[in-house]
């Protein structure tokens, strides 16, 4: 793991500060990289932004916005605090249960949803930036992707064009697109998973 130099990376750096700025993120985030086969990122304890070394290499070039999709997401993280003890008392009560993995994908496409809305892309970069993902890291679809609680790329950009903010109708056409697919829940399911939601991860903080 390395940090990234500010001075190679000067506009990778503006673009965190006036993310951080538009989230009223006061604390400092320190933007890291390594090795991986894949276009990802990750947003660790300690206000660490991990971005891999194949997501590095967009930047100055003309798909530079998927770079800065993954940096605004990241950093969307750290300010709910959705990676650290929320996901791990998720996790610690019980791991992989449908309960856990529609609370993670809430986390998930609030983060995907206000990245695109912050970074002003339109419908046809919204596609772009999670084809070119979902293409690189041959992402999984469907039932497969909802196993660790995320949302596929095409359902992703499918959202994310359909509604204009991050509202609980959102997150309600979200759910029963999880409960149909995994076969579980129902409505009492949804309401009691969207409550949770808004009391424990920080929904009405904007
Ligand atoms: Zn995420």
């Amino acid at each position: 793991m390395v940090k990234l130099n500010q001075k190679e990376y000067k506009d990778l750096f503006k673009k965190a500060e006036e993310i951080k700025q538009k989230l009223g993120l006061t604390e400092k985030v320190n933007l890291l990289t390594e090795k991986s086969k894949y276009m990802n990122g990750v947003a660790t304890v300690l206000n660490n932004v991990k971005l891999s070394k194949p997501l590095l290499k967009l930047y100055k070039t003309e798909n530079e916005h998927v770079l800065y999709f993954m940096l605004a997401h990241e950093i969307i993280h750290i300010r709910y605090q959705d990676s650290g003890w929320n996901r791990l008392m998720w996790g610690l009560t019980s791991i992989y249960s449908n309960r856990s993995r529609a609370l993670i994908l809430l986390m998930e496409m609030r983060a995907n949803f206000m990245a695109n809305a912050m970074l002003g892309l339109s419908d046809e970069e919204i596609d772009e930036v999670q084809r070119l993902i979902h293409c690189y890291n041959q992402n999984t679809t469907g039932k497969d992707s909802y196993k660790y609680g995320y949302p596929d790329r095409y359902k992703i950009a499918h959202y994310s064009k359909q509604y204009s903010s991050f509202s609980e109708e959102l997150m309600w056409d979200l759910l029963l697109d999880f409960c149909e697919v995994m076969k579980v829940g129902n409505k009492g399911f949804i309401e009691d998973v969207i409550r949770t939601f808004k009391d424990k991860c920080h929904f009405n903080e904007r």
